[in-house]
């Protein structure tokens, strides 16, 4: 199963990729947790990436290509894999067109979590997430049993940088402008599904659930 989530930041795409990834067990694919590892492991496609994730501004194409390139080329890719956070732009999602060529491969589900924007910038401003696992909470919706701790492993819960508020308008900003036409690419090739995230996150799940297994619920 290859399937591409998108959504704008806030829209719940890491919690319901984390359920997907379980239930169907193929690999996550995000480029935001792949930036943030190489940042985190001071390498060199780190240092290219952290100005502009700081910014809220998005990784050039050339740089963000390469490494879904190289991802999706890996042999766990074989029984599928959910792309997260890529493509974002129009460049992108062509340029993922000719890597599914070239590897043979092809997307049965383009997904896309749907939010209002004032909701974004309610959960964008209280997210945490697990140093040490990556899992996300929120402060009001969807807080840990013990304040400001991992439930999984009890590690330290923090704010990512680009989530400051400053930067959450930006990211948005930018986001919701490169998202449209976007849409539009997959909406013109008729493979766009439509999922309402501002439901609760198990129902948000139902319905994908059923998508995915060829049936709205
Ligand atoms: P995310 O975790 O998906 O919200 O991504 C965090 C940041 O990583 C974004 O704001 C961008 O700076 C960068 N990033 C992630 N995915 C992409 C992408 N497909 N293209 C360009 N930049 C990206």
């Amino acid at each position: 199963m290859n399937i591409v989530l998108m959504g704008l930041p806030g829209a719940g795409k890491g919690t319901q990729a984390d359920k997907i990834i379980e239930k169907y067990a193929i690999p996550h694919i995000s480029t935001g947790d792949m930036f943030r590892a190489a940042i985190k492991d001071g390498t060199e496609l780190g240092l290219k990436a952290k100005s502009f994730m700081d910014q809220g501004q998005l990784v050039p194409d050339e740089v963000t290509i390469g490494i879904v390139r190289e991802r999706l080329s890996q042999a766990d890719c074989e029984k599928g894999f959910l792309l997260d956070g890529f493509p974002r732009t129009v460049p992108q999602a062509e340029a993922l067109d000719s890597i599914l060529v070239e590897l043979g491969k092809s997307i049965e589900h383009t997904i896309n979590v749907e939010v209002e924007k004032d909701e974004l910038v309610a959960r964008l401003s209280g997210r945490r997430i697990c140093k040490v696992c990556g899992t996300s909470y929120h402060v009001v919706f969807n807080p840990p049993k013990e304040d400001g701790k991992c439930d999984k492993d009890g590690g330290e819960l923090y704010t990512r940088a680009d989530d400051n508020p400053e930067t959450v308008s930006n990211r948005l900003e930018v986001n919701m402008n490169q998202a449209q036409p976007l849409l539009d690419f997959y909406q013109a090739k008729g493979v766009l599904s439509n999922i309402n995230g501002q439901q609760d996150i198990d129902k948000v799940f139902a319905d994908l659930d059923a998508l995915l297994q060829g049936s709205r619920s």
